[in-house]
């Protein structure tokens, strides 16, 4: 399928002089939604999965897509005052100032097998903080996979010590 085909480019979004990667023309239509769901799974290549982690907000989308066809269960990584019960956070650097992920402290056990998930890895820095979490609390990070990899911010330097597979490379 030509998942890229269905990915919208928005200049000028959020900011002046970001191209902005629009994936909801993909979601809106039921065939592409499945399809994409199916073949972010097959980049795991059979491995088995306790838990997905997906970070907020457009890793809300296919995470649970995902959960759901691997038996696993799924976890929410949100922006900072989302999550209601005891958490533990981490503090990441943007190019301006800083950003802060958090998670639940009984989301993941010991050893549990971990896949981190999000619609886009742009510089990597969410998916490290994501990453870091996970381990903090004693997951074992099995794989991050992305919808869309911007290749050219090399967000995979930042999270070297994991495997990363991506659906759509720029
Ligand atoms: P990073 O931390 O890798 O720089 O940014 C990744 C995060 O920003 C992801 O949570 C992703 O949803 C969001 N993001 C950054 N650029 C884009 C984009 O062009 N399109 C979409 N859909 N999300 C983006």
């Amino acid at each position: 399928m030509d998942f890229k085909s269905f990915i919208r480019d928005v200049p000028n979004f959020p900011k002046e002089g970001v191209v902005f990667k629009d994936i909801t023309l993909l979601l809106q239509n039921p065939i592409t939604l499945n399809e994409t769901a199916n073949a972010l799974l097959k980049l795991l290549d059979g491995q088995k999965i306790d838990k997905v982690v997906g970070m907020e907000s457009r890793g809300f989308i296919f995470g649970p897509m995902l959960a759901e066809r691997l038996n696993a269960g799924f976890v929410p990584v949100r922006k900072p005052g989302k999550l209601p019960s005891k958490r533990i956070s981490e503090t990441y650097n943007l190019e301006y100032g800083t950003d802060t992920l958090e998670i639940h402290l009984d989301a993941i056990e010991k050893g549990d097998k971990v896949l981190i998930h999000d619609d886009v890895m742009a510089t990597g820095g969410t998916a490290n903080a994501a990453c870091k979490l996970v381990e903090k609390l004693g997951g074992e990070i099995v794989q991050c996979n992305f919808l869309i990899e911007l290749t050219f911010l090399n967000g995979v330097s930042k999270i070297k010590d994991y495997p990363v597979k991506s659906l759509l490379k720029y």
